[in-house]
């Protein structure tokens, strides 16, 4: 399933002069990308670890993602602007992620997303290791995931002593090629990275695609389950996605309210 099923532009992002000047994004963009960081977070997507990036709405081989943090807790100064090969233009010494390169090859790879969200959510880890069993869509409000999400396996890109981590552009290249046409790729013992054409997109999704895990674990304990068909599937990203805004509004307020309410506004 891909995030645009007509998309028909290049097969990949050309990558301009790395030391040209940036211009500067949307100020929305980037209130989004925090008020996502707060979202996920309020949502149990992410915990101390996970992290969500976005596209230049100008430039679109550069992404903004926020410096080494708990998403909870990130403002609008601490987001950094990265290359597509996840070189920070302006980190100011301060720590990046680990694993930006998920996103900076998935952006790369992808011309269609705009927005990645990457997460250990509890729910995917369990999926992600058992032989034979696929996180598949099981309801409506998660047909993105459609008949099988793709896993990926570090073992095959960067041997077996590996941390797991997608910590260089090689690995991230891999989990991009895993991530194909698809909206969502697991990873092998380490969780799931979910795509979208825009930052609302990709936060419906990733918050979706653990409550998905979660029904999916509890139904397979009662029986044979019944998922959605591939038509089903594609049926509910056109019909259910063009609301993302709703639950965007709902989770944006709920997360402002709990961080008033912890005096951390
Ligand atoms: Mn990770």
């Amino acid at each position: 399933m891909s995030s645009d099923h007509s998309y028909t532009g290049p097969a990949s992002v050309e990558i301009a002069d790395e030391a040209a000047p940036s211009e500067a994004p949307s100020p929305d963009l980037l209130n989004e990308l925090v008020a996502a960081n707060h979202i996920l977070f309020d949502q149990g997507v992410v915990d101390a670890f996970g992290h969500v990036a976005v596209r230049h709405d100008k430039r679109p081989d550069r992404f903004f993602l926020a410096r080494n943090m708990a998403p909870g807790q990130v403002t609008r100064d601490d987001i950094v602007e990265f290359t597509l090969d996840g070189k920070a233009v302006d980190a100011g010494g301060r720590r990046v992620y680990l694993e930006r390169f998920i996103h900076g090859q998935i952006l790369r790879a992808r011309p269609d997303v705009n927005a990645v969200v990457h997460s250990h959510s509890h729910s995917i880890v369990p999926l992600s290791v058992v032989q034979g069993v696929q996180l598949k869509a099981i309801f409506h409000m998660a047909g993105f995931i459609g008949t099988g999400a793709p896993v990926f396996e570090i073992r095959e890109a960067g041997g077996d002593s590996t941390d797991l981590l997608i910590s260089n552009n090689e690995l991230g290249r891999a989990l991009a090629q895993k991530l194909d046409r698809h909206d969502i790729v697991l990873m092998r013992g380490h969780g799931s990275t979910v795509a979208g054409n825009s930052v609302k997109q990709a936060v419906y999704r990733a918050v979706y695609a653990e409550l998905n895990a979660r029904y999916q674990l509890q139904a397979m304990q009662l029986g044979e389950v019944t998922f959605l068909t591939p038509g089903e599937s594609l049926a509910c990203i056109k019909n259910v996605e063009g609301q993302v805004q709703r639950p965007w509004d709902l989770w944006l307020e709920q997360a402002r309210l709990r961080r008033s309410g912890n005096g951390a506004l």
